[in-house]
């Protein structure tokens, strides 16, 4: 975080009272470093860590271009994933809020094209997207980039591990040549540094050091048996008791293995992997966002770059095969200056990761052996929320105060019991402190959002 406020910046008094609605005050290191020389039309290479701001960083310059009047696409911002996608999305209509009748379209595999089809006929002027699917409507003639004048690639060297290079080359030649070009990365490998040739005039390469950012995480290994690794994670959260945890495995597989083990065992686990459907994605993020799971087990592929921040712990079930994974994972941890906490398990045979990782961070890393923690065992206790999912969403016109008004009336629940509501096209998810969630069940059953019914059911977890 910088001193610097937003006032110090060319932007409207909308949008200026929006980011004071929005509750941004002081710009991030990136912001301050990347938005005056986007603002000013520059094209740039901002590498940051997640969590650092970087929405914001090109959400900015990327609106205040923007001409509602003019029904074309004028902003594209490409993604990795869907997730990533949509969480961008969410910010961008946000920060959007300060002008009305911007329309913020978002454009991912996984989803029905037809209706993505329909949202396009209306206009939309800002396209958020994973590379496929867009490259999809370039084909089907359903987008029209022509009048693009801001394109972003965030995650730009995730993009490329997961190798879209192809789509994205295609993608950014159906776009003007005039336009700016804004790159986010986590790292700025030799591709990176050749697709920027190819494709930006020259850019400010801008960097933010994270060193500062996280001195505060403590990290412990221990030592266990390979075959042992669901029931030493078990232990370990017996253990170390966190708010909240990721536990991340190296495979999918391990992923199962752990979640079902915990489950097994009472722990609130919900597993994160790629063989998910899309849907089910979404959900378990919102359960774990919304508090009603404690723990998420995940690989890397399909937590990266996710925006859950404050993270009490990162549970390494497997160690990552290099420094940098084992750095990006843990870096979840730890945020807002608060205490994280990493822990990570190995077997014997993986021993030698481990004095790379302390080779890589200069510091001296021991491990410890799990037998240590047999004394402090202790259940986790449940969560504090039920996540309720109601069948009707954005698509059905309905908002966050119409849930909350639903249920606070009368028989309901008093508003102190509601946490977080997440609304999406299809489907609603509220937060109930888990005492109350059969009388908001009841009541959301019952009673009428919007005038109409929607079924509502309880999550597992
Ligand atoms: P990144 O893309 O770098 O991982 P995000 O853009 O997802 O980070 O932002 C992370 C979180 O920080 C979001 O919840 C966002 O709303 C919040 N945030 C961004 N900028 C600011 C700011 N200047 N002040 C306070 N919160 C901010
Ligand atoms: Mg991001």
């Amino acid at each position: 975080m910088t001193q610097q406020r937003f006032e110090s910046l060319k932007l409207s008094t909308a949008q200026l009272q929006n980011l004071r609605t929005l509750g941004f005050e002081t710009m991030t290191d990136i912001q301050a470093a990347a938005l005056p020389v986007a603002l000013a039309g520059g094209d740039l290479i901002g590498q940051a860590k997640t969590g650092s701001g970087k929405t914001l960083a090109f959400g900015l310059p990327l609106l205040n271009k923007i001409n509602p009047r003019d029904f074309g696409a004028q902003g594209l911002i490409l993604c990795p994933t869907r997730e990533l996608a949509t969480q961008v999305a969410q910010e961008i209509r946000r920060l959007a809020r300060y002008q009305p009748n911007i329309k913020v379209v978002v454009l991912c595999g996984g989803q029905s094209i037809g209706a993505q089809i329909g949202s396009l006929e209306h206009g939309g002027h800002v396209i958020v997207g994973t590379p496929g699917r867009i490259r999809d409507h370039l084909r089907k003639q359903t987008l029209s980039l022509e009048r693009i004048s801001t394109l972003v690639l965030d995650e730009a060297d995730r993009m490329l591990d997961m190798g879209f290079i192809d789509d994205m080359s295609h993608i950014i030649g159906h776009t003007p040549a005039a336009r700016q070009t804004l790159f986010f990365s986590a790292t700025y490998p030799d591709d990176i540094r050749k697709l920027s040739g190819q494709f930006q005039r020259s850019p400010a390469r801008i960097k933010v050091e994270d060193a500062s950012d996280s001195p505060l995480i403590e990290q412990r290994f221990f030592i266990c048996h390979k075959e042992s690794k669901p029931e030493s994670v078990e232990r370990l959260l017996r253990y170390f008791q966190p708010d909240n945890a990721v536990v991340f495995c190296n495979t999918k597989d391990a992923v199962r293995d752990v979640a079902a083990r915990l489950r097994r065992s009472g722990i609130a686990a919900l597993a994160l992997h790629g063989d998910l459907e899309q849907r089910d994605r979404d959900r378990v993020l919102i359960q774990f966002r919304q508090q009603s799971c404690r723990v998420l087990v995940a690989t890397d592929v399909a937590a990266r770059g996710l925006d859950i921040a404050d993270l009490a712990a990162v549970v390494n079930s497997d160690i990552p095969h290099d420094p940098e994974t084992y750095l990006h994972r843990i870096g979840r941890t730890g945020r807002a200056g608060k205490q994280g906490l990493a822990v990570t398990l190995l077997a014997a045979s993986e021993r030698f990761r481990l004095e790379r990782l302390a080779d890589d961070q200069k510091a001296p890393l021991s491990c410890e052996p799990l037998d240590t923690l047999t004394a402090g065992q202790a259940p986790l206790p449940a969560p504090r929320y039920v996540t309720l999912r109601i069948a009707g969403g954005r698509k059905d016109k309905v908002r966050p105060g119409d849930i909350l008004g639903a249920l606070t009336r009368e028989e309901g629940v008093t508003g102190g019991a509601v946490g977080k509501i997440d609304v999406t096209d299809y489907a609603a998810y509220v937060a109930i402190e888990r005492g109350c969630s059969g009388r908001a069940l009841q009541c959301l059953s019952d009673g009428k959002i919007k005038g109409r019914k929607f079924k509502v059911q309880l999550l597992k977890n």
